[in-house]
């Protein structure tokens, strides 16, 4: 969201209000949407990880360009969500912007792009612009993207693309060239929150149900809200949990040297039903790791795997920071022992001596 702010100091617009986070992406779109002709190009990629957001920034987007109170000073945010077009587009109702992405399949194919071509130049039903949403753009065949480029060269002036895909790099240069790249950034567990519970209410209920997995959850989904939800919903969650749970007691039992045959019970517990389980699992410890080591240089530092941030800084209190960066050290040698394949037990072994809990 922006707020566009009079010089008073009076917040005369809300732009974008249903984006979360984002903040200086939705300035610079914003600031182009509140002129009277709004001078945005004719394509847009959107680029971000899964679940962060691109197809709602789309949407929001699109309403915003054609909001029939776009430039009205009355209206409190834009979009509106209150015009014709607002509400069409919404509910997906709006003949004018179309939506198209793999269809099921594995990539969005030349097929779905030649439909494109033809229906690009019949003028639009309803609205003045014509929008065209391309979901998971970054499975694009290379037949596709040529046929695509050809219409990014010289689209009609009422067209407007959003190419939306997780990874530019898959895009032809000649492609990013003619269409900025609008990047979409990781949430933050704040932000995740809020964003999981606006696009899903009822997950209010889950949260209140069990706040400590809902919690993990997030913390585990990287800044992606559609993940956490998939998350939430799934058989993962359980795993999730208990693997956030094996976490936080390794870094008690490592914090004390006094553990070490009770650390490595734990970890012939945990880490040794497969090699995908002990990488993971290995993966969990080190986000862990890398929070307690944060925190040591800086109290509000932003942690990605800890939620409750007192108990966080109590743990990190019990290490020195030249044992955290041991641990550390030996987890990622120890994760990349067993992407070599390397045995897992005696992976383990090797990694408790390496920080001195092994006698
Ligand atoms: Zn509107």
């Amino acid at each position: 969201m922006y707020n566009f702010v009079s010089k008073g100091g009076v917040v005369l617009k809300e732009v974008f209000p249903k984006i979360i986070g984002n903040s200086e992406l939705c300035e610079r779109l914003a600031k182009s949407l509140l002129s009277e002709d709004p001078d945005l190009p004719h394509a847009y990629i959107i680029e971000g990880a899964y679940g962060t957001g691109k197809r709602t920034l789309a949407i929001e987007l699109a309403k915003a360009l054609v909001c029939e109170n776009r430039t009205s000073p009355s209206a409190s945010a834009l979009p509106c969500d209150n015009c014709r077009s607002c509400r069409n587009i919404a509910k997906g109702i709006c003949p004018d912007v179309i939506e198209i992405g793999t269809d099921g399949k594995a990539s969005v194919g030349v097929d779905a792009i030649r439909d494109l071509r033809r229906d690009i130049h019949i003028y639009p039903n309803d609205l003045d612009r014509k929008i065209y949403i391309i979901n998971d753009a970054h499975t694009m065949t290379a037949q596709a993207q040529n046929a695509l480029l050809l219409t990014l060269e010289e689209p009609p002036a009422y067209a407007f693309i959003l190419l939306l895909c997780e990874n530019s790099a898959l895009l032809l240069e000649t492609i990013k060239s003619r269409a900025p790249t609008i990047r979409m950034k990781p949430l933050s567990p704040e932000e995740t929150e809020r964003a999981m519970l606006a696009s899903d209410p009822s997950l209010e209920t889950k949260k209140r149900s069990d706040p400590a997995l809902f919690d993990d959850i997030i913390m585990s989904a990287n800044g992606s809200a559609g993940l956490a939800s998939d998350l939430l919903s799934g058989k993962e969650a359980a795993r999730i949990a208990e693997m956030r749970r094996a976490s936080e007691k390794f870094c008690i039992l490592a914090s004390n040297p006094a553990k070490s045959s009770a650390l490595l019970i734990h970890l012939t517990e945990v880490c040794t039903q497969s090699r995908e389980t002990a990488k993971d699992q290995l993966e969990s410890f080190s986000l862990a790791v890398r929070d307690l080591t944060l925190l040591k240089r800086d109290s509000d530092a932003p942690l990605r795997f800890f939620s409750d941030r007192e108990r966080a800084t109590d743990l990190s209190d019990s290490f020195s920071l030249r044992r955290l960066l041991l641990i550390s050290d030996a987890l990622l040698e120890a994760i990349s022992a067993l992407e070599r394949n390397m045995n897992t037990r005696l992976t383990l072994i090797s990694m408790l001596s390496r920080f001195g809990m092994l006698n």
